[in-house]
């Protein structure tokens, strides 16, 4: 039986193990899609699953990634047909199935999504979970009214991968954004995306007034905790906050206030089951809202064999923006 590249995350009494090594297409999962990956990328939950950080990874022996852009191989899906050009984002990839981190995926069809003309296999895994989510952000906060006329837009752990995202989109579509970043080395990196103001970390991280100083219309938040508490409390009357991420702590010390005294919704905001119509219109967006120049400002390229590295570095807050993997 022919075998396959892939990072293989095992799990035995010692502990995990993960290895770049060859998989066995015996082994592939269900699916009606077969593809051939040629691109995938490295998110934080990315990071989670091969550092066994959080209980990401649920079956083992697992083939790590969460996304997947690539070729249709072969199809029983009346959708697909070979030679199609698609992504995949979410679904469990990389949870509860053999995920993107490998030179073929066996994948439900119902899960994908056509790769738009405008975008290359790249380009869409320079975007990935991180950027498709900003997008899904951004999407929310115009179904809650927020527009740049309402006034300036927060996004926060604007130096990683979904803030570079949310940043560019939001600029480019005339808002005025402040991204806060706890790395002032990257204050030009952020101004160069479209950010009017830097906003340091250390302003959103003390403990939380009920109610702070009317600041944003609206936010775009991937760090929750005091962070997420701290940008409720100063957003402003009738506004909105998207809230993505935990990369600063899952708890979320807040009160009531921001939302009873001035009408401020907190939007949840989830990737990985969202309906594949908002997905589609998300994927769309993206390919016109979203700068080509300033994307690939924002990425760069590694191989299987440092995909491992990378998930370390992500977890330390040490990734400027996206990273694409290289697969085929
Ligand atoms: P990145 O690591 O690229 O970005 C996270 C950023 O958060 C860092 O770059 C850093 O920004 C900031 N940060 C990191 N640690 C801390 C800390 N302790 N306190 C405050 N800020 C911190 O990750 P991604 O962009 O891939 O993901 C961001 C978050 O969004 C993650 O929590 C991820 O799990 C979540 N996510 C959720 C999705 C969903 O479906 N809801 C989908 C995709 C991602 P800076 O240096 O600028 O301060």
């Amino acid at each position: 039986m022919p075998t396959f590249k892939a990072i293989v995350i095992e799990k035995s009494d010692g502990g995990q193990k993960v290895r770049l090594t060859d998989f066995d297409e015996a082994n592939l999962m269900e699916g009606d899609v077969t593809v051939r990956v040629e691109w995938s990328t490295v998110n934080y939950k990315d990071g989670l699953a091969l550092t066994g950080k959080a209980p990401v990874v649920r079956r083992f022996p697992m083939i790590a990634g969460i996304d997947l852009a690539g070729t249709v191989e072969s199809s029983s899906h009346p959708q697909w047909r070979p030679g199609d050009r698609i992504i995949l984002n979410g679904w469990g990839l990389g949870e509860t199935h053999l995920g993107g981190y490998a030179e073929k995926a066996r994948v439900k069809g119902d899960w994908l999504v056509r790769l738009p003309a405008r975008n290359s296999a790249r380009g869409a895994m320079a975007i990935g979970t991180a950027g498709y989510t900003a997008m899904l952000a951004v999407m929310a906060l115009e179904r809650h009214g927020v527009t740049p006329r309402h006034g300036p837009v927060i996004v926060t752990g604007a130096a990683g991968g979904l803030g570079s995202i949310a940043v560019a989109l939001l600029a480019n579509l005339g808002f005025a954004v402040h991204a806060s970043t706890g790395r002032p080395a990257e204050a030009d990196y952020l101004r160069e995306l479209g950010a009017r103001e830097i906003i340091e970390r250390k302003e959103l991280t003390g403990d939380p007034r009920p109610l702070g100083k009317e600041r944003w219309a609206g936010g775009i938040d991937s760090v929750g905790s005091t962070t997420l508490a701290n940008v409720l409390s100063m957003t402003r009357y009738g506004g909105a906050v998207a809230a993505c991420g935990l990369a600063g702590g899952m708890d979320l010390p807040a009160t009531v206030a921001p939302f009873i005294l001035r009408g401020v919704s907190l939007i949840g905001i989830d990737s990985v089951m969202c309906p594949l119509e908002r997905r589609r219109e998300a994927w769309k967006r993206l390919a016109s809202d979203l700068d080509a120049g300033k994307l690939a400002a924002v990425t760069r390229e590694i191989d299987l064999s440092g995909v491992m590295e990378a998930g370390r570095q992500i977890l330390e807050g040490g990734v400027r923006g996206r990273i694409v993997v290289k697969i085929a």
